[in-house]
C-alpha cells in the first residue's frame, strides 16, 4: 500500500499505540499527497497527478534526515477534475466534497495531537479550494499550522530541461508530464499515441490569458481537441528523471524547513 513512501515514513502503517508515543507530535509533519483521476491524453494513464504527488513526496522522504519526523497519509486519488470531465474516465468530486473530505482529514490529525498538516498537490484545478480548506483550518484550531503547497511550487529545473515555452505553455499532459511518467511508469505510457497541442490564445496585446493575473475560466474543450496541452512527442525518461531529482531536493528542503517553523510572530514598532 504505500508505493514510493518509504514503509517507516508511511503514516497508515502506525499503530494506534504508535502513534500515541510519538514524542514531538507538535513539530511532527503529516502531509497528505493529492492528485486526480483525469484524463491526460491518448497517451497518459488517468492517475498520472497521484502518481506524481506520491513519488514525489516518497522521494522526499527518503532522502530527508531520520532526525525530521514526517510521515505521509495515503494519497487522496480523487480530486476537483470537473474541467476535464467531459473526456470519458475523468473522475471528479465537487469543490464542496473535497474540501469536506480535507476537512475531516485534518480533525482527525488534529485529534491525534499532530499541529502540522501538509498538502502536496499535484493537480493544476485545485490549489484554490486547498487554500480554503487551509484557511478555514487555520482560523479554526489556532495552534494547527496547515500548508497547502503544490507539487511544482518547488524550486526545480523543468523549465530548463523542456524550455521555457514548453514549460510555460505545456500545461497538461505535455513534455514535463510525459517525460516524468516515463521514468516513473514506463510501462504506462504509450508513446505511439503521444502528439503535441498547443491552445488557442488571445489576441497579441491582449492583457486576458489563460491563466495568471487575468485569467478566464477554461474547461479543457476550449483548450484542446485531444485532452493534450504541450509537446508529449519529445518526452524521454532522462529528462523526466532530472526533473524528479530536482523537485525531490526542493521538497526535502520544505520539509526541513517547516519541521524548523515555530509560527509567524507579529512585531508592531512604535
Ligand atoms: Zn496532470
Amino acid at each position: 500500500m504505500h508505493s514510493y513512501i518509504p514503509p517507516a515514513r508511511f503514516f497508515a502503517y502506525l499503530t494506534w499505540a504508535e502513534i500515541s508515543a510519538i514524542p514531538d507530535k507538535a513539530n511532527t509533519l503529516i502531509i497528505q499527497p493529492i492528485g486526480a483521476v483525469e484524463q491526460h491524453g491518448p497517451h497518459l494513464p488517468l492517475i498520472v497527478d497521484s502518481v506524481i504527488a506520491t513519488a514525489v513526496v516518497g522521494k522526499a522522504l527518503s532522502e530527508l534526515a531520520h532526525t525530521v519526523p514526517a510521515y505521509a497519509l495515503p494519497t487522496l486519488c480523487y480530486g476537483k477534475s470537473n474541467e476535464h470531465k467531459s473526456f470519458p474516465g475523468t473522475v471528479t468530486l465537487s469543490a464542496q466534497t473535497l474540501m469536506s473530505v480535507l476537512t475531516e482529514m485534518a480533525e482527525g490529525i488534529y485529534q491525534a495531537g499532530f499541529r502540522k498538516l501538509v498538502f502536496v498537490n499535484a493537480h493544476g484545478g485545485q490549489p484554490q479550494v486547498l487554500e480554503i480548506v487551509a484557511r478555514d483550518l487555520r482560523e479554526r484550531f489556532s495552534d494547527l499550522a496547515v500548508f497547502p503547497l503544490s507539487v511544482w511550487g518547488a524550486p526545480h529545473c523543468a523549465a530548463e530541461v523542456v524550455g521555457a515555452q514548453e514549460y510555460l505553455q505545456g500545461i497538461h499532459a505535455g513534455d514535463v508530464e510525459t517525460s516524468v511518467l516515463l521514468s516513473l511508469l514506463p510501462d504506462q505510457v504509450k508513446m505511439s499515441k503521444a502528439l503535441r497541442e498547443f491552445p488557442p490564445s488571445f489576441a497579441a496585446g491582449s492583457l486576458l490569458s489563460l491563466e495568471g493575473q487575468l485569467p478566464t475560466a477554461w474547461t479543457m474543450n476550449d483548450l484542446s481537441q485531444s485532452g493534450v496541452v504541450g509537446d508529449a512527442t519529445v518526452a524521454t525518461a532522462e529528462k523526466g528523471e532530472r526533473i524528479l531529482a530536482s523537485l525531490t531536493a526542493g521538497w526535502v528542503r520544505i520539509f526541513e524547513e517547516i519541521y524548523l517553523f515555530r509560527g509567524l510572530n507579529p512585531v508592531a514598532e512604535h
